[in-house]
């Protein structure tokens, strides 16, 4: 160790862990520990606590923990070395290393320091650039804020930085920082030339690539660093090391598409606002974000293009179960223009009630669509499936449903129930066709049990079917109902989560005598016999919290038939609006069945 062990120990007595890990993680007191999201596995409830006494962390949900040097060194990626050093800086204890020990500094090390020589050359020459200056002051940029942001100007010639740097700084370094590029014939130029420059800055403000936006018409108009050991375009946000107090302490995370657009909301005082870097929004950049808030809030340009963007981040967010919102700007304005036309205060409201990007997505459909013909109702149910079948969050699905159907029946023939089925059935299907179901997501939480394998269907369910089921096979299990009560209605094949028609055949078939059932499931020695034996324990288990009555089962059983029946009924409907022109034996048929179906459902409500 090239590092004094007194001087690492100094370094750790000095540092206050919350504070370090608080850069990161917004953390909330607890007792006398703290609490946050793990920065290092993706979590919605806190697991990840900081124990100030020890001086350590630890993380519930993954196991990673340690102390204050491995916190750094595992969350930014440093060697120890170079993470005791980061400290000491810090807390003010300079740590004296070696010249062996320098020269061996790491590359990442050393593109740094690069950077931060090239950010302080940049905004030397913009000083001596008055063109420069002038097109910022036209954009509304106060010197204040130039100086700020470290806003520079990279020279119009092809070796100005290189040469100036050049002096103290390798060639190769710069290379590998992105600043100078090897020429064919040897040699290196400049990579940026007569550009406005906006240095990117991680958390703690180390710089780790430039934005360059071209002055004159010069293409590309805005050209990024290209990636280097230190930038990574996707996990690194411009703005995010002036934005992250405020967005932690708003709760919400402005996303912008242009640095411009982000240095403007922050100079007129919107300080939580952040921009992607020239590539999509991506699942690190709101894995990023959400350590600091929950909510974040797209606001990209009022046209197609920004629209179709906000349009492709909805599996974004759903990948990472979060809830997307988009703040919709007057068609052809980015926020920029709209800030300067509209003011702060018009920006922040619009900010506050930006809509669900579902929503938004479902608005943009239905006003597409047709809604008053049969044909093109079916089509619009086609077309919002895919989005509905991409939420996650099972309550938020049935509620989307639940508003389209009674929007959608309002002033029609047909009642709710018969919309919200076809729109079930369609979810269903692209539920199947995009594999989105057999992802892991949140069910209601009495179905949390052991779940047989292959099973889709049950992740897109109504969770009101799935409890229902849920509720008749308990009842069986614990006799609170009889067989003949349940079968007389139902089939097992009328249960629609694979694991529970499994059961549901097990039980069909079994002994009305049999004592133990969950030994006898364990006895019939199919495929799914473990699984099946653990959900009926599972089930009798709850029973004794939440005992099911006959009078539950017997409503369950009503429920689980009408879904049946309604499904069945919309699917002829359906066909007969297609034979409606074409008298003759299938019609016949179809509107037979229809009446019949249609009098079961109408017996049935009766009593
Ligand atoms: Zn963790």
């Amino acid at each position: 160790m090239s590092i004094a062990e007194e001087t690492i120990e100094a370094i750790r007595a000095r540092a206050d862990i919350a504070a370090v890990v608080s850069q990161y993680v917004t953390l909330k007191r607890r007792g006398r520990n703290l609490v946050g999201l793990c920065p290092f596995h993706t979590e919605k409830t806190p697991s990840f606590s900081v124990f100030p006494e020890r001086q350590s962390w630890h993380c519930f949900g993954c196991g990673e923990g340690g102390n204050v040097f491995t916190f750094l060194m595992r969350i930014d990626h440093l060697t120890f070395p170079e993470a005791v050093e980061r400290l000491g800086q810090q807390v003010g204890i300079p740590v004296e290393r070696s010249r062996e020990n320098a020269a061996r500094r790491s590359l990442r090390q050393q593109i740094l320091e690069a950077n931060q020589a090239a950010a302080e050359f940049f905004a030397r020459q913009l000083e001596k650039a008055p063109a420069a200056q002038e097109v910022l002051r036209r954009r509304g940029l106060t010197a204040d804020s130039v100086k700020a942001l470290g806003i520079g100007y990279a020279p119009a010639g092809w070796e100005t930085l290189s040469t100036a740097l050049g002096r103290s700084v390798p060639r190769e370094v710069l290379a590998q920082a992105g600043l100078v590029r090897e020429r064919e014939g040897g040699g290196y130029y400049d990579y940026f030339r007569d550009r406005l420059i906006f240095p990117i800055r991680d958390v703690e403000g180390r710089v780790l690539g430039f934005g360059g936006r071209a002055l004159g018409d010069a293409q590309p108009k805005y050209l990024n660093s290209p990636e280097t050991p230190v930038f990574d375009k996707s996990r690194t946000l411009y703005g995010l090391d002036r934005a992250r107090r405020a967005i932690a302490d708003t709760g919400m995370a402005i996303v912008v598409e242009g640095y411009m657009d982000a240095a403007m909301a922050q100079q007129e005082g919107v300080l939580n606002v952040v921009a992607t870097l020239g590539t999509a929004l991506g699942a690190t950049h709101l894995e990023v974000l959400r350590r600091y808030a929950p909510r974040v809030v797209l606001a990209y340009d009022g046209d197609a293009a920004g629209a179709a963007a906000a349009e492709r981040s909805l599996p974004i967010f759903e990948s990472v179960d979060m809830e997307g919102h988009i703040l919709i700007l007057p068609s052809g304005q980015d926020p920029d223009e709209f800030i300067r036309k509209q003011g702060v205060d018009a920006f922040r409201q619009a900010a506050a009630s930006a809509l669900p990007l579902v929503e938004f997505q479902l608005r943009r459909l239905i006003e597409r669509g047709d809604r008053s013909t049969p044909e093109g109702r079916a089509a619009l149910i086609r077309a919002v499936a895919p989005v509905l079948a991409a939420i996650r969050q099972h309550p938020k699905r049935e509620e989307y449903v639940r508003r389209l159907a009674e929007e959608w029946s309002l002033g029609q023939p047909f009642g709710m129930q018969h919309i919200a089925d076809a729109l079930w059935r369609e979810v269903r299907q692209a539920s199947v066709r995009s594999g989105s179901a057999a992802r892991p997501a949140a069910g209601p939480s009495h179905t949390a049990a052991p779940q047989a394998p292959a099973d889709r269907d049950q992740l897109v369910l109504p969770p009101r079917i799935a409890l229902a089921e849920q509720y008749v096979l308990q009842g069986l299990l614990c006799g609170a109902t009889t067989s003949d009560q349940v079968f007389d209605v139902l089939t097992p094949e009328d249960f629609q989560v694979p694991a529970h028609r499994a059961l549901a055949r097990i039980l069909w078939l079994m002994d009305e005598e049999v004592k133990d059932p969950v030994d006898a499931i364990r006895r019939s020695g199919g495929e799914d016999s473990g699984v099946l034996e653990g959900l009926a324990s599972h089930m009798l288990a709850e029973q004794e919290k939440l005992p099911v009555t006959t009078k539950m089962v017997t409503d369950s059983v009503w429920a689980i038939k009408e879904t049946k029946l309604r499904a069945r009924i919309s699917e002829l409907q359906l066909r007969l609006a297609k034979l409606q022109s074409e008298p003759g034996e299938e019609r016949t048929r179809v509107e037979k069945e229809l009446q019949e179906l249609e009098k079961e459902l109408r017996d049935r409500k009766a009593g």
